[in-house]
Formats: structure tokens, sequence, C-alpha cells
């Protein structure tokens, strides 16, 4: 229960997994909760996303590991390998890794689909609304006035104590704070998402990242194994189109659509030949249930995310490029800071801050990270040193200097092992 800020009505715009994370969070601690997502029918999209163990700890927290361990696949190793399948380094993930709770790869439209059900289930049917749009905010004393259109297209205003915007990569919100921004910033990088039914490769809770900066193929699975044998594995191919966009700063061609088909003609070109010894490659591509296409964007950092009592969360505040599985576990942690700091400060902009001030410079630094290609790195080294393969890999890369690589990468991006497994 609440011992120093009263129950507060809080208005979150966006139901994506962010939002909804913060929903339940915020209600848990007794706050009267209303979110409301633009889309009037909410389906199963997107492909697949991963949740470091940070964010499944507060979802456990939430009571939702159990509903987690139904749905997702315990990940077992991040492997790094090159375009011939060759195992560049592995890092162990989950409990074996010294982690508290497990990283799950997951569906990401499951995840969804799982956290507004529970939405409806703790804040109220009339409290989880879909089909409502936010178009803007004004401050009216120590309240928020929200502007929303519904699924008909007809305006309507909602009033709230805190609002909450975690719309997403086009944020209406950020806009309105920051209209001169423009576009979200692409790195000439292209990425095709897809979902196959195939075996199980590996052990059937690996994760993959193959090939070179140029080239890339991520493979895992989202979903046990069914009864047949088959299991669900996303996959993404990421190629690159254009050299001068390292760092972000071209505008990508069209805008991008999370739900936007790709085509397969674009993939076998490059990916056609990447026969693995445990996964062939172009047989996984042609055998894709589902094709997305989307390009590797972000924003800038924000110098604030707080205006008023008007804040920001998820990729609505950070967008950042889906690089070491970030994008769902920063939107989840945001949610648990965000309840923390309502529940510790008297002053709801004071809670405000602190919410900022303990997420704003760590997700502005996993931003810059990823820019710098993140782990790829690792995978680049490799490429240039034995485009052709190797007979062993210390001919190549000392293996001390990948693990230190991938270490400092994890500490900066906030992994939290035990101290036992970081050494
Ligand atoms: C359809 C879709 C598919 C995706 N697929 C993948 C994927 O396959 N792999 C991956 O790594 N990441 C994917 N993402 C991104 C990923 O979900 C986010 O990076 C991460 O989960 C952070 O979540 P978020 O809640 O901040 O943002 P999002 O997941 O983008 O959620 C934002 C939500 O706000 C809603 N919204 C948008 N504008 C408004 C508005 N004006 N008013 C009210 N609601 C609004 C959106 O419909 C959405 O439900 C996808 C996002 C979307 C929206």
């Amino acid at each position: 229960m609440l011992e120093t800020l009263m129950a507060l009505d809080i208005l979150i715009a966006g139901g994506g997994i962010g939002g909804l994370a913060a929903a339940l969070a915020l209600h848990r601690d007794g706050h009267r909760v209303t979110i409301c997502e633009a889309t009037a029918e909410l389906k199963p999209l997107g492909v697949g996303i991963n949740l470091l163990p940070h964010a499944v700890a507060v979802l456990d927290d939430l009571g939702l590991l159990p509903a987690l361990q139904a749905m997702a696949v315990p990940t077992s190793a991040l492997v790094f390998a090159s375009r011939h399948g060759q195992t560049i380094y592995e890092d162990i993930r989950g409990l074996a890794g010294g982690y508290s709770h497990p990283q799950f790869s997951v569906h990401r439209g499951e995840l969804q689909l799982m956290l507004w059900r529970e939405a409806v289930a703790h804040l109220g049917a009339d409290r989880v609304i879909a089909g409502e749009r936010i178009t803007g905010a004004r401050l009216d004393g120590d309240q928020v006035v929200a502007r929303l259109v519904d699924a008909q297209g007809r305006p309507l205003e909602r009033r709230a104590g805190v609002l909450i915007a975690a719309d997403g990569i086009h944020s209406a919100i950020r806009r309105q704070f920051y209209p001169d921004e423009g576009p979200p910033r692409w790195n000439g990088m292209m990425m095709w998402r897809g979902t196959s039914l195939a075996p199980p490769f590996l052990d059937g809770r690996t994760m993959v990242q193959a090939g070179h900066r140029r080239a890339k193929f991520v493979v895992y699975p989202i979903a046990p194994p069914r009864p047949d044998g088959l299991q669900l594995i996303n996959w993404i191919c990421d190629r690159r189109l254009r050299e001068d966009g390292l760092g972000g700063g071209l505008t990508a061609p069209g805008r991008e659509d999370w739900n936007k088909p790709g085509s397969i003609d674009d993939l076998l070109p490059t990916f056609g030949g990447w026969r693995f010894p445990w996964l062939d490659v172009p047989a996984v591509i042609q055998g894709a249930t589902q094709l997305l296409e989307w390009p590797m964007v972000d924003r800038d950092p924000l110098p604030r995310w707080r205006h008023g009592r008007i804040t920001l969360l998820g990729d609505a505040a950070h967008p950042m490029y889906p690089i070491g599985s970030n994008g769902a576990t920063q939107a989840i942690l945001d949610a648990t800071a965000i309840a923390k700091a309502l529940r510790e400060e008297h002053r709801v902009e004071t809670a405000l801050a602190h919410y900022e001030a303990e997420r704003r410079p760590m997700c502005a630094r996993i931003v810059e990270l990823n820019r710098q290609e993140g782990l790829d790195y690792i995978l680049d080294m490799v490429e240039d040193r034995a485009p052709d393969g190797f007979e062993r890999l210390e001919d190549v890369i000392d293996p001390a200097e990948v693990e230190a690589f991938v270490k400092r990468y994890k500490a900066a991006a906030g992994h939290r092992q035990t101290p036992a497994a970081t050494t």
C-alpha cells in the first residue's frame, strides 16, 4: 500500500510491452491506472523478442513468471559465430550464467497479449482501452489533460494526475515536446525478421548471431517444441544497404512500420550459401511463415523526458537499435523504476525527476553503445581476419580479448550477474 504519495490517477498512452508493464506495476502499488492503446483490435504482432534476466525479475515480481515459462524459451546461451557457423564465443545466459532469473526468448505479440489480459484482469476492462490514440496533452494546474481520438475518429479528452507516454518510436507526446526532431535516424542497415517452423537446432534454447557488419544472421527459438517436434524459430537477416550510415544519421527509405512485409528474394543472394553444420540457413529462410522488413533506426537521446506531470517511457523515450536484447528489457525496467519513484517520493514532479535520473543516462548509454555496433564488433574482427573461416580460433583472435569485450558491453548495458559469474 502507498505510504508516501496518495493514490494517483495515472493515464498511460500506449499498450505495448512498456505501457502494459508500467500499468501492472503502478496498479499493484494502489494507483488508479487507465491505459489507452491506439490499435482498435489487438493482434499478436511482431516476431521474436528477448527479455534479459533483470527484466524477467520485474515480471516475476508482478507474478508473471509462470505465464512466461509456459510461453517462452529460457535462452541457454548467446553464441557468436562466423558466417561459416563456427563458434567464436559462447556467452552462457540465464541461471547457468549466474543470473538470478532466466533470459526468455518469446513471441513479441504473444507477450503483449499476455500482459494485456493481465491488465484487463487487474485494472478492469473499462480501464484498458483499445482504439484510443493520444494526439497531445497539456498541463492544467496539478492535472494533465490528454487529447485523444477514438476508433471512429472522434476527439475526446481524459484528465489524470500523471501522463506516461509509452506510445512507441513515433510517440505523439515526444513530438509535441520536440517538434523539430524529425524522423528516426537510420544506420544504413535493413533487417528482415521472420519466423519459421523447424526442427530444434543446437540444444533448442540457444541464440546465435552469425556473420559480420555487412550481413548478419540472428536466430533463436521463441516457443517450446510442439508435439510434432518442430519449434517456432525467430530469425533476422541484417544487410547493410548503405555504408555511410554508421552511427546513424540517414533517413530510412519509407516510414518505419513494424508490420511491413519483406521478400525472401532480397535475402537469398546474400544468405543462400550460408549452410552451417547445425543449421541450413537458406532452408530456414525459405520456410518463413512470416517475413517483415524494418530499417535499423533509433533516435538521439533526449535532454529530458519529463514536462511537468508528463513523462516518456520505453521506445517513446529511448528508441534504440534492437541489439543486445534491450528494446523490451529497457521498457520493462522503466516501468518498475517509475513505480518505485512514485512509491518513494512525496511530490509527483520529484518522483518523475527521480525516475528520469535513474533511467535516462543508462538508456542514452545503450543507444550510444548500440551505435558502435555493440557486441557485433567481435564478429567483424573475425570476418576481417579470417574471411574463409578458421581452424583454430586462437590463431585469429585472443579469446581473452573477446571475453573482456563481452563483459565490458554487458556491464555498460546493466547486466546483473552474481559476482562469481562475472569474474
Ligand atoms: C507492432 C509492433 C511490432 C514489433 N515487433 C518487434 C519485433 O518483432 N522485435 C523487436 O525487437 N521489437 C519489436 N517491436 C518493438 C518492441 O516491442 C519495443 O522496442 C519494445 O517492446 C519497447 O516497447 P514499448 O512499449 O516502449 O513500445 P512498442 O512496443 O512500440 O509499443 C507502443 C504501443 O503504443 C501504441 N501507440 C502508438 N502510438 C500511439 C498513440 N498515439 N496513442 C496510443 N497508443 C499508441 C502502439 O500501437 C503500441 O502498442 C515491435 C513494436 C510494435 C509496435
